[in-house]
């Protein structure tokens, strides 16, 4: 620059046009310092904060002091003082806020508000599945950049129902091998990340199966799976907003979110029964940073993922599983790859033990577990096993920062 002058209107001109393209300048930062490996607090500091503060964006920060922390605190946050909530943390403090939006009375709009993810802990599949598309690692300053820049795109989310119950879903629900696996061998966290491959493979040997149906809408293209299922009063009232319920959903409206305002009605409906070696209900592609089992899932097309295994030689499976690491496993004839609009699960017994049941998973949070540990647990879960857990989606309802509109 000739002079200081003209480096400061050049520094103004460049500044106001940087403000021109809607980049968040207050952002809302929950910090879970309980996440991975628990450094996201030491991340922060060293590797984000002086980022954004670059990027000249002010950040109210506050560390998660304890499970379902972040949920309490999006519930009575005042959303109209910034541009965005971001997670440092894994998937589950951002599943957290999203249900915390929508329990709010003002889900509304309060849901439409943008959310970050920078990856900080074990499960970081929202923020791959984010990054992955534009050519990205799953990295702090990538994923940082994104929040950054400032672009957003819409998120489809799952109303988890059984009865009065509700959670919101925006990554996945697993029943069968892949929930057993990843729960399980909770008590095997000593060896690290090799936990799953080898409970994975002693699971295969001890291969379970589980009795149970599942009841599907078939997005257009994937009428062909399952069986038609012709009545469906069928259903024993459990259908999200039938008639009846969408009255009692207007009185109680208040209170938040009550899933998407569609009746299921006449629609088509289709089933599959088991047994079954395992199921993926996926909303975003990849469920873990190295784990892509729906490769086709898109972030707002209103539709779920369905990933069915029934029948499988152990060998076959045990390839399958690893190639789940590519997202090759759909090739296999003994994967059945569908997408749907609504999807509703009747867990049963494990084949040959009609006592025990399995276990089901919805991002990260186990909502229903059918073996003997639910029985001894004080932990009580959210849903029962065995009654219908209904799934249906409402397309594009969140926003996140993506590197991609
Ligand atoms: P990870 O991917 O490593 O599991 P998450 O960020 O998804 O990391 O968080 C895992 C869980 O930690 C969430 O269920 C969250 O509620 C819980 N949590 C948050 N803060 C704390 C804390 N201070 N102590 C213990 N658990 C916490
Ligand atoms: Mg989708």
């Amino acid at each position: 620059m000739p002079n200081e002058a003209a480096a400061r209107r050049w520094s103004a001109k460049l500044r106001d046009y940087m403000d021109s393209l809607g980049r968040p300048k207050n952002l809302f930062i929950i910090v879970n310092p309980f996440s991975g490996k628990k450094c996201a607090r030491t991340v922060f500091k060293k590797e984000i904060k002086p980022l954004l503060a670059a990027a000249d964006i002010n950040c109210t920060i506050i560390e998660t002091k304890h499970r379902n922390h972040a949920q309490e605190i999006t519930k009575s946050l005042d959303l109209l003082k910034y541009d965005g909530i971001v997670c440092v943390s894994g998937d589950g403090v951002l599943v957290e806020v999203v249900n915390g939006l929508l329990n709010r009375e003002d889900w509304a709009t309060a849901i439409k508000v943008p959310l970050g993810v920078i990856p900080a802990g074990t499960g970081n599949g929202m923020v791959k599945s984010l990054l992955d598309p534009a050519g990205d690692l799953c990295s702090i300053p990538n994923a940082t950049f994104a929040v950054i820049r400032g672009h957003k795109r819409s998120l489809d989310v799952a109303t988890v129902l059984q009865g009065e119950k509700k959670f919101f879903s925006v990554l996945l629900l697993i029943w069968g091998l892949v929930a057993d696996v990843d729960i399980e061998s909770e008590k095997y966290r000593w060896m690290g990340s090799p936990r799953f491959d080898i409970y994975a493979l002693l699971r295969i040997v001890k291969l379970r199966k589980y009795h149970g149906r599942v009841h599907f809408v078939p997005a257009p293209g994937y009428e062909a799976y399952g069986e038609p299922v012709k009545q469906v009063d069928n259903f024993d009232g459990h259908i999200l907003l039938s008639k009846q319920d969408q009255g009692s959903a207007t009185k109680v409206k208040s209170c938040g979110y009550q899933g998407p305002e569609i009746s299921l009605e006449g629609l088509e409906w289709r089933s599959i029964v088991g047994p079954f070696v395992s199921i993926w209900v996926n909303n975003v592609p990849f469920s873990a940073e190295n784990y892509i089992p729906a490769p086709k899932a898109k972030f707002s097309d209103g539709c779920l993922d369905v990933i069915i295994v029934r029948n499988c030689p152990r060998s076959a499976l045990l390839g399958m599983m690893l190639k789940m690491s590519d997202g090759s496993h759909v090739t296999s004839p003994h994967v059945m790859y569908l997408k749907v609009k609504a999807f509703r699960l009747e867990p049963g017994t494990r084949v040959g033990h009609p006592t025990k049941g399995g276990i089901i998973d919805s991002d990260g949070e186990v909502i229903a577990r059918g073996d003997e540990s639910a029985e001894n647990s004080e932990h009580k879960y959210l849903m029962a096993y065995g009654p219908p857990i209904q799934m249906i989606v409402d397309q594009g309802l969140a926003t996140v920062f993506s590197p991609l509109h």
